[in-house]
């Protein structure tokens, strides 16, 4: 209980949380601070020509308090309005000038309230004042509890010096106390609510922030392992799997279109040779130095290069025909001869060249991506047996394959 009450009388917003939560408040509350400042304006311009004209009430000192109030008023309007525009910049002078102006409103209140305490009006304006800067003004709780201890005193000034110690003071000062310790409760718990709502709106936007930025991460990563997984690792061109998927969606759509679709199997000759002679690295470079070639030549072709397997590439060529086709192989084939890769050593020198098969199709449902695929790679081994050429065969459907068995041996 006692620590409840500390909590609700004292209750302090941790440090690093203060100007931010605060510039909020403000920031939200600027509006409810100027509507409120224009209704005081009215108020004390109207109180302020009611005691001019009515020589009833008629006593200089509050005509002069509410001239000044107007005054006071307005300046307070005008420099919140003025500094409203950037409420981080300017968060300790609106607080500073707001802590000032409650003060001289309630005071101003407190003493008028207390003069005129057989009008009824006029103690329900001062608690109604109170009750709005509690619930509506951010404060901090010391603050707070000095702008109320003032005018508070003044209250009580004013009620002694008018009815000196009497019933009437003791039982008005009893009255206003309580009324201020629940207003000022009120308001100690409504911003300790206000703090907690704001601290878990910034736990949920941070919250946020990090998935999204975890989720921009996490796709950013899966399209990395999605080339990773599409890329030949040695020359950096597409692999079998990337090149299967390409050929499936190209053999579809040229399939829909009524266009040709056209396949190069692509073999390096006596590579062995090379690997055996001069070892695996220079076989490697061979590999990459032919991609990087047979990549420059296809460019702006519209051909899709890939590695398919050991010194094996394939090319494929949408909406291209059979005589295309063989002038795009033919001029890979004579680019890697006039290339001349020759590798010279151990008294024997290794002169690269190419074979390569061709087939074309305009796609059907008779045929599948599998007749394509094994007829350029007929196509091919006809090339191979001269080596060095280009040879081209009509798509044949594939024979139904004999189930071979695996013997292991004893
Ligand atoms: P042909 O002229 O008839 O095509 O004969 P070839 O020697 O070119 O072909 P073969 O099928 O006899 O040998 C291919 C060799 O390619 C065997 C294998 O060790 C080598 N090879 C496959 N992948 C790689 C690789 O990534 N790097 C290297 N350096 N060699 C590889
Ligand atoms: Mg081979
Ligand atoms: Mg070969």
């Amino acid at each position: 209980m006692f620590a409840w009450l500390k909590d609700v009388f004292f209750y302090r917003i941790p440090a690093e949380h203060k100007v931010p939560f605060e510039s909020e408040i403000f920031r939200t509350n600027i509006l409810s601070a100027k509507i409120t400042a224009l209704v005081l304006l009215l108020s004390s311009l109207v109180l302020a020509i009611v005691y001019i004209i009515e020589t009833d009430y008629g006593h200089i000192l509050f005509e002069l308090i509410f001239i000044t109030f107007f005054i006071l008023t307005s300046v307070y309007y005008l420099i919140l309005d003025r500094l409203s525009k950037n409420v981080d910049k300017y968060l300790r002078t609106i607080k500073t000038i707001s802590c000032i102006y409650v003060e001289l409103v309630l005071s101003c209140a407190a003493a008028f309230s207390a003069y005129h305490q057989d009008n009824a009006f006029c103690g329900i304006l001062y608690m109604a004042l109170v009750f709005v800067f509690c619930y509506c003004f951010y404060c901090e709780s010391v603050k707070l509890l000095i702008i109320l201890g003032i005018s508070q005193t003044f209250y009580l000034l004013v009620t002694f010096l008018k009815h000196g110690i009497s019933g009437t003071l003791v039982s008005s000062a009893i009255l206003t106390w309580m009324y201020l310790a629940v207003s000022y409760i009120l308001s100690r718990l409504s911003y300790r609510r206000k703090f907690y709502e704001y601290i878990t709106k910034a736990i949920i936007q941070e919250k946020n922030e990090q998935l999204s930025r975890l989720n921009e991460e996490l796709t950013e990563t899966n399209l990395q392992l999605k080339k990773l997984s599409y890329t030949d690792s040695l020359t950096g061109l597409s692999n079998r799997r990337h090149m299967n998927e390409i050929l499936q969606k190209e053999w579809e759509r040229c399939r829909t279109e009524k266009r040709p679709l056209s396949l190069l199997m692509i073999d390096i000759d006596n590579f062995k040779a090379l690997n055996d002679l001069f070892g695996h690295p220079v076989g490697d470079d061979c590999l990459q130095q032919i991609a990087a070639l047979m990549k420059h030549i296809l460019d702006d072709t519209g051909a899709v290069l890939a590695r398919y397997g050991g010194e094996e590439f394939m090319v494929a060529l949408p909406c291209t025909d059979e005589s295309h086709a063989y002038n795009i192989a033919e001029q890979l084939r004579t680019g890697v001869e006039k290339h001349m890769f020759a590798w010279r050593g151990h008294g024997s020198e290794i002169l690269i060249t190419i074979s390569i098969g061709v087939a074309s199709i305009v796609p059907d449902d008779e045929y599948s991506i599998d007749d394509l695929i094994l007829s350029s790679d007929k196509s091919m081994y006809v090339a191979k047996k001269s080596k060095n050429k280009t040879i081209v065969l009509p798509v044949q459907k594939v024979e139904k394959r004999q189930t071979l068995k695996l013997i292991a041996k004893p």
